[in-house]
C-alpha cells in the first residue's frame, strides 16, 4: 500500500540473557496507514514495548527494514533519525517522564519550543491540549503537585503537540484515575483524529481497544490479528 506511515519487514530483535538467546521478535510485519488506529494486545513478556521501541525509532532491530514517512530509518545517520523521531513521533509512556521542575503548560510547550515554534505560539497551543486534556485548572501546577492520571493527561498533551504523524503509546492507562479515563480517552481520539494521525498502542484497556480500528497480538514473535 502506498500511505503506509509507518511499515516493518520481516523484524527481527532478540536478547541474549545468560547463555541463552532469548527471541522476542522473530518476524514483524506491519503497515499501519494514516490516520488508522493500531492496539497491541497480549501477555506481559510477548514483546510489546520492544515493539513499540524499535517501531518509535529508540531501538534498532537485528534484522529487518523500517520505512517512517517514506524514510528507510536503518539507513538514516542518528542525527536524521533524532529529527525524524522529534519531528513526526509522539510517545506515551506507563509513566509520565515529565520534567519535575517545569508546570503543565511548559511540559507541553517544550517539544514545541525544541522544534522552533516561538514561545507565545507554543504556550497558546499548550494551553488548548491542556483544555481538551480537561486540566484547565491544572495548568501551572508541577507534575508533583497533579495526581497519577492527570500527570498522564499532561503526558498525552505533550505527546501531540507536535502534531506527530504516529503516536506511540506503551500501556499508556497504567496509571489512569477511573473517573477521568474514558473523558480522556475521548480527548485523546478525537485529537487523533481530527489531526489524521496514526496510532500504535499496546493496551490492556478494553475500552481503549474498542476504540481501535485494527488489534494485534504477538505470538512466537510474529504479529496475529485479534
Ligand atoms: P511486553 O512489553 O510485552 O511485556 P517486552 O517487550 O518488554 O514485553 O519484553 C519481551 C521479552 O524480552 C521479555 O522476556 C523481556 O524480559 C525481554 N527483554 C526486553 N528487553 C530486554 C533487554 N534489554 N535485555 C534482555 N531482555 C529483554
Ligand atoms: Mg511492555
Amino acid at each position: 500500500m502506498t500511505n503506509a506511515v509507518l511499515k516493518l519487514e520481516r523484524i527481527k530483535r532478540s536478547f541474549i540473557s545468560g547463555d541463552r538467546e532469548l527471541e522476542v521478535l522473530r518476524n514483524i510485519n506491519l503497515d499501519v496507514m494514516k490516520g488508522e488506529l493500531v492496539g497491541l494486545v497480549g501477555p506481559s513478556g510477548s514483546g510489546k514495548s520492544t515493539l513499540l521501541h524499535i517501531a518509535g525509532l529508540l531501538d534498532r532491530p537485528d534484522q529487518g527494514k523500517i520505512r517512517f514517512l517514506g524514510d528507510d530509518c536503518l539507513q538514516l545517520n542518528e542525527r536524521k533519525r533524532t529529527l525524524l523521531r522529534r519531528e513526526n513521533l509522539g510517545f506515551v509512556y506507563q509513566f509520565h517522564h515529565l520534567l519535575a521542575e517545569f508546570n503543565a503548560i511548559d511540559n507541553v510547550a517544550m517539544p514545541l519550543l525544541t522544534a522552533g515554534v516561538s514561545r507565545k505560539e507554543a504556550t497558546k497551543r499548550a494551553i488548548e491540549l491542556l483544555d481538551r486534556m480537561k486540566l484547565t485548572n491544572r495548568r501551572k501546577h508541577q507534575p508533583a503537585q497533579l495526581s497519577g492520571g492527570e500527570q498522564q493527561r499532561v503526558a498525552i498533551a505533550r505527546a501531540l503537540a507536535n502534531d506527530p504523524s504516529l503516536v506511540i503509546a506503551d500501556e499508556p492507562t497504567g496509571n489512569l484515575d477511573w473517573e477521568t479515563t474514558s473523558e480522556v480517552f475521548e480527548a485523546f481520539i478525537e485529537l487523533v483524529r481530527q489531526k489524521n494521525a496514526s496510532v500504535l498502542v499496546a493496551t490492556h484497556n478494553r475500552e481503549l481497544i474498542e476504540r481501535m480500528d485494527r488489534v494485534l497480538t504477538i505470538r512466537d514473535g510474529e504479529l496475529v490479528k485479534i
